[in-house]
């Protein structure tokens, strides 16, 4: 299968060429044809397998082939959780369609918006989006949904779990009723569903990979390991390792700066990236992480969504996520187009129903190692961590690191210990 067999222009396949791209991949080899003809789609391929491209490339066909109004309304409007995506769908959006006339732009919150609102004045074809922002522009009157014809929701689990459902229905009373619909996700889940139904009219689904399972090229292991020892067990592997480019991920904002603040003591270039940090540090911090000077970006689950960061060879799990769907979302960073990748995580006993958690939903055991002079603590507690309580340390002399959930029922500091299990703070 070749671009040039999916109908897409002459002008499209330029751009395409010049991305360097030899073929479509699965997912937009499926989900290109029934967009181009019109249909509403719903899609759902592992993060890393070119969703963007999916859905851009036949929006711009379909937009470039109609009639565009001199006042340039928006005609496709691209929803999307976080400002990171938005803005690399639109570096997207602009390089497919730098041989089209059409103009697009993009707009989220936590910068000025008097820019965005001067771009929109003069005319946009293709609007990237956060929902607040949005919002906020229409509410002001500055922007107006009435003409859009495409609306895409991209990375919707994610839209899903950030708590943007009542935005997203706000938003789509703002937008014409006929329109054609694309919904994108990473995973594919019965809230995802429920979301689809509300929006999507007689969708073709489409998918590429089974349903929240991982790619084999990545390799998966777990270094059991006591909590106290975690920082200097991932030291040592990014050291021993060599390792030149590594994501980690933490659970929390406070431990992302922690554990960032101990590398740099450490001699590694590291920097976090998280929902405290300002855009223009987030953007900083990314950049150097694609260039090469830092080594290490640590992030949070919701910061990292959906980053754009090729060929990465080495994902960390510092704390693994108590949302198991994460941990698919986080190692789909690493063994991206195609190459191999190892994503290892840091389990303290604490974190032991979560492993069991992960393994359920990904469908196999993970190979546990141990690293002598980091061993478990066998008088830890495998009591989950609370939420937000990173810090916490319970232990119970009666617990044992092997894995079963006894020690639940005994939670000295009170409270279930799985409350807030699938709670997350939408601001990570
Ligand atoms: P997703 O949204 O599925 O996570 P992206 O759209 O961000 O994935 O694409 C992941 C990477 O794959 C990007 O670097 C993109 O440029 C690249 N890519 C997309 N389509 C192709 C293709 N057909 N051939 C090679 N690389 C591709
Ligand atoms: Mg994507």
């Amino acid at each position: 299968m070749s671009f040039n067999s999916l109908g897409l222009s002459d002008a499209l396949l330029k751009a395409i060429n010049k991305k360097g791209y030899d073929k479509p991949s699965p997912i937009q080899e499926k989900a290109i044809p029934p967009i181009l003809e019109g249909k509403d789609v719903l899609a759902s391929a592992q993060t890393g397998t070119g969703k963007t491209a999916g859905f851009t490339l036949p929006l711009l066909q379909i937009l470039s082939e109609g009639t565009t109004k001199r006042n340039r309304p928006v005609r496709a409007l691209i929803l999307t959780p976080t400002r990171e995506l938005a803005a690399q769908i639109f570096e997207n959006v602009k390089e497919y369609s730098e041989f089209l006339d059409i103009r697009s732009a993009v707009i989220f919150g936590g910068v000025n918006q008097r820019p965005q609102a001067a771009q929109i004045k003069r005319g946009v074809d293709v609007l990237v989006a956060t929902p607040g922002r949005l919002l906020d522009l229409c509410n002001q009157n500055i922007l107006s949904l009435a003409s859009v014809e495409i609306f895409v929701l991209d990375e919707a689990d994610r839209m899903l779990d950030m708590g943007f459902v009542r935005d997203i229905e706000r938003i789509i009373k703002l937008i014409p009723k006929k329109r054609q619909n694309l919904m994108f996700s990473a995973t594919f889940s019965k809230d995802i569903k429920k979301l689809a139904t509300g929006i999507l009219t007689h969708p073709v689904y489409v998918e590429a990979t089974p349903e929240n399972t991982t790619v084999e090229v990545i390799h998966q292991k777990v270094f059991r390991v006591a909590k106290a020892k975690k920082t200097g067990l991932i030291i040592k592997l990014i050291s021993d390792g060599n390792w030149q480019q590594v994501l980690v991920f933490t659970r929390t904002k406070h431990g992302a700066n922690n554990l960032t603040k101990k590398m740099i003591s450490s001699g590694i270039t590291a920097a976090a990236i998280h929902g405290n940090k300002s855009q223009g540090a987030r953007t900083k911090a990314l950049e150097g992480f694609k260039n090469g000077s830092i080594r290490v970006m640590v992030a949070t689950d919701i910061a990292a969504r959906g980053l754009d960061i090729p060929l990465l060879p080495h994902v960390i799990n510092f704390e693994i996520p108590n949302i198991s769907e994460d941990y698919v979302h986080r190692i789909g960073r690493t063994g991206r187009a195609g190459a191999s990748g190892e994503a290892i995580s840091l389990v303290s006993a604490d974190e032991t129903s979560f492993l069991n958690d992960i393994q359920k939903l990904i469908g196999m055991k993970i190979p546990i190692e141990v690293i002598e002079g980091f061993e478990p603590d066998p008088n830890a507690s495998t009591e989950p961590v609370k939420q937000n309580q990173g810090r916490s340390r319970s232990r119970s002399p009666k617990a044992n690191a092997g894995g079963n959930k006894s020690g639940n029922k005994n939670s000295s500091k009170g409270g279930t210990a799985n409350s807030g299990r699938r709670s997350r703070d939408r601001r990570n």
